[in-house]
């Protein structure tokens, strides 16, 4: 096993200073974004660290009308709804996470293929601040 922080406390530390990580496996090139210790395509141990370019593009989306407790205390709900989508990086892996910027008034015109960039929201959930990673439209609208 390498020395490499490849633990999910890593994952999230970094997103909270708007850096996206991952691994490379170095037997066969696979990216795992959260890093992972072991390759799930080959078994190697072997793996780098790398960050992403945070950007990518929407693959699958969901608008939720009826929010988990975390987002109706943030302010969500059936008049204010939010989206969550599939993010296909640029670089290859996938990422699920909450798409802001959208106009969900019509969610049949938002485009699958839309580029799309992450960004960090800062949520305040009861006492606690937190920053949650987001992605947003590339192109200004
Ligand atoms: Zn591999």
């Amino acid at each position: 096993m390498n020395d490499l922080k490849l633990e999910a406390k890593t994952f999230f530390e970094k997103i909270e200073n708007g850096v996206l990580i991952g691994s490379r496996c170095l037997n066969c090139g696979h990216m795992s974004l959260p890093q992972r210790y072991i390759c799930p395509e080959c078994k190697s141990d072997q793996a780098e660290l790398i960050e992403f370019s945070g950007k990518g593009r929407l693959s699958a989306f969901t608008v939720i009308y009826v929010p988990a407790t975390e987002m109706l205390v943030a302010g969500y709900d059936a008049k204010n709804p939010y989206m969550v989508g599939i993010v296909t990086l640029d670089e290859g892996p996938c990422i699920s996470a909450q798409i802001v910027g959208m106009d969900l008034s019509d969610p049949h015109k938002i485009a699958i293929g839309t580029p799309l960039h992450m960004t960090i929201i800062d949520r305040t959930v009861g006492e606690t601040h937190k920053k949650v990673l987001a992605f947003e439209p590339s192109e200004a609208k």
